[in-house]
């Protein structure tokens, strides 16, 4: 067997402006990977670098022809456990990097056993749990309207994303606009310790599920002074990026927030996981803004999650690949009707 692979960049215009507590974003910057084997057979996955951890779409297309020579010269799609070895050898970070072509060998793997991916590993698709639909900072005004936009679109899970000098204000109007939802907030790292306990216990007021990454992902004690004082659960994201954050987070937080671009692909993803579990952590699936042919691929892993927030390529403005279905944001695994993750140009 022979394997055959290539990239592309692709750049999504969003839907609207993504601002959270440090940023804003209006493009994704994407780079596809495809690989094929000499049977027809194609699997696509994809980068979402992140500034906020190191990578660009240019770092990504750096490293990528390495990472593929590897898969090339190792030429079988079934040897993930070879490959993975030989890309960390190879390319020690680069997480999305390395996430693109762990996503494209796994599409191919389970498309060359003609089962979609989470019956290749045997997942159960009833187990599935709904993703949420963000809506980023913005006026007051303008997040009470996308809130009942997404209420209309039918989706039942919000996560709002706060960090302002009005985050009480924000809550209020959502929980207005969406009596029934159920509400995350995410302040991306914006609270001191001490304000988070303060704005935490008004902000649960008005009935949150939990509140995500509260303080700095530098000061996990912080988030354990947080969690002490908290009348909501807490997760850690920016404080949970690999499987080795997941023992320095537990105790601290009641929800580990994994993303496969984080972690550096499916197989990371699985073993944090488990390793959350054990540690008495609950598991919350996330991901940056993101085209299908890598939110794909995700979806998969949806029967192992407690928490989904896998609204990727539902922020963009169009997506070119479509995936695995989300009809009002339930991940329909079980009506996935073709092989590998799902993932294909529309
Ligand atoms: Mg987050």
């Amino acid at each position: 067997m022979s394997l055959d692979a290539e990239f592309e960049r692709l750049s999504l215009p969003l839907e609207n402006a993504f601002t959270i507590s440090r940023s804003t974003q209006e493009t994704s910057e994407n780079v596809v990977v495809r690989i094929a084997d000499d049977d027809g057979n194609v699997g696509v996955g994809a980068a979402a670098p992140s500034d906020h951890y190191g990578e660009t779409a240019a770092t990504v297309e750096a490293v990528l022809p390495e990472l593929l020579d590897v898969v090339e010269s190792v030429g079988d799609p079934h040897q993930l456990d070879r490959i993975e070895r030989r890309m960390e050898a190879t390319v020690a970070r680069n997480p999305a990097a390395r996430c693109a072509v762990s996503i494209a060998l796994h599409d191919l793997a389970a498309k060359r056993a003609d089962l979609p991916l989470y019956r290749y590993w045997g997942l159960d698709p009833d187990e599935s749990v709904p993703t949420s639909y963000t809506i980023g900072i913005d006026t007051t005004e303008r997040m009470a309207e996308k809130t009942e936009t997404a209420v209309e679109r039918g989706y039942s899970v919000l996560k709002i994303k706060v960090g302002t000098d009005r985050d009480e204000e924000i809550i209020s109007a959502v929980r207005e606009a969406a009596p029934d939802a159920t509400v995350r907030v995410d302040a991306n790292e914006a609270w001191s310790p001490r304000e988070a306990v303060r704005k935490i216990d008004r902000l649960a007021e008005y009935d949150l599920e939990f509140v995500e990454q509260p303080v700095s992902a530098d000061d996990p004690e912080g988030l354990k002074f947080v969690r002490d004082r908290s009348a909501l659960p807490i997760a850690a994201d920016e404080s949970c990026v690999t499987l080795a954050d997941i023992p320095r987070i537990a105790g601290k937080v009641d929800i580990a927030n994994l993303k496969l671009m984080k972690c550096g692909g499916l197989r990371e993803a699985k073993r944090m996981i488990h390793a959350a579990r054990a540690h008495g952590l609950e598991v919350m699936l996330g991901c940056m803004v993101e085209t299908n042919a890598a939110i794909s691929a995700a979806a998969h892993l949806a029967p192992l999650l407690d928490y989904a927030d896998l609204d990727g390529s539902l922020l963009l403005a169009e997506d070119p690949y479509e995936g695995v279905a989300m009809p009002d944001g339930e991940i329909d695994l079980a009506g996935l009707d073709r092989p590998g993750t799902g993932a294909r140009t529309k």
